[in-house]
């Protein structure tokens, strides 16, 4: 399997995570190697490489990204403390798995900038 489509696959549902939200255009699941208490990574259910890589076609999933991002802060008790949300996108932007994915990171205080806390 390529790092292309393992978040593909988990938004069918074919290969397992562990799923905070999922409905017909997105689904949610915890990141395997948390940055924060909260850590949670929410993807389009259909292809899409990089935020790039969005066309118009596409502006009904990418609202849907921050709402969904939105309720599952709110599911997980972030509302009040406040979170982050990150795109990263291609090379320079640090972006690993070629699936758009948003990163909602919170449950502390996450200082100016976040730096993984380990390499890998
Ligand atoms: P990025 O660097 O923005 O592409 O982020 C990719 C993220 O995917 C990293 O935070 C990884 O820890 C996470 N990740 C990789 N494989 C999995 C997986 N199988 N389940 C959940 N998260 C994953």
């Amino acid at each position: 399997m390529t790092a292309d489509n393992l978040f593909l696959r988990i938004a069918r549902g074919e290969l397992p995570a562990d799923i905070v939200y999922r409905d017909e255009l997105v689904t949610a699941f915890r990141d395997i190697d948390p940055q924060a208490p909260v850590h949670v990574l929410i993807v389009p259910n259909h292809h899409v490489a990089s935020i790039a890589e969005a066309g118009p076609d596409d502006e009904p999933v990418l609202g849907r990204l921050f709402l969904a991002a939105r309720s599952v802060a709110e599911q997980e008790g972030l509302a009040e403390g406040g979170y982050r949300l990150i795109v990263n996108c291609g090379a320079h932007g640090g972006q690993e798995v070629e699936h758009l994915h948003l990163h909602l990171l919170g449950g502390e205080p996450l200082g100016p900038m976040r730096c993984r806390r380990k390499e890998h």
